[in-house]
């Protein structure tokens, strides 16, 4: 059961995952959360950072689409900037997003890979679907209210992880 929480991948940052290693293994569409992993919850607008980091994707031939449990108006902005396909309240884990995006990309499960900051929402909803699953460090500590409850899961499935010789929290494992 333990498995289907563990990410293939644990970067220390979204802006460290090896674009590289996505193209190698097929990657075709990358689902991306925003918060907290890309931009910090309060911040409804773009940086550079991002903006460099979706040209690169855009330039290894990579599908982004954005998946947050948040709200539209969260989203809007990037949405707008962007022009990328975007889902609010995505409800991840759940395979709604996922079944959208392999019916519109002519993907299967293999093709996509789904980069967050959550274990219970990203890894798990990438995992059930045979998708890369790519976890990252939060940009900030502090959470949404509604991500509070399930950190606290969090550290006990890392504490289960470091037992099992899975993973430790902190210790990076970047490629592939
Ligand atoms: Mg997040």
């Amino acid at each position: 059961m333990f498995k289907l929480l563990l990410p293939r991948l644990y970067l220390s940052s979204a802006y460290a995952l090896p674009i590289d290693d996505l193209i190698r293994n097929g990657i075709k569409v990358l689902i991306c959360d925003v918060d907290n992993s890309l931009l910090p919850h309060h911040q409804l607008y773009m940086n550079d950072k991002m903006r460099n980091f979706l040209s690169l994707l855009k330039q290894a031939g990579i599908q982004v689409v954005f998946a947050s449990n948040n709200t539209m108006k969260r989203l809007q902005f990037i949405a707008e900037e962007t022009g990328l396909e975007t889902h609010s309240f995505s409800c991840k884990p759940f395979p709604f997003v996922f079944n959208k995006i392999k019916k519109k990309y002519g993907v299967n499960g293999h093709e996509i890979a789904i980069m967050g900051d959550q274990i219970f929402t990203d890894i798990l909803g990438g995992n059930l679907q045979g998708s890369l699953t790519i976890l990252c460090e939060p940009l900030e500590k502090k959470d949404l209210f509604y991500t509070i409850p399930f950190r606290v899961v969090e550290s006990f499935v890392f504490y289960i992880f470091e037992k099992k010789g899975y993973m430790k929290k902190g210790e990076y494992h970047e490629t592939m």
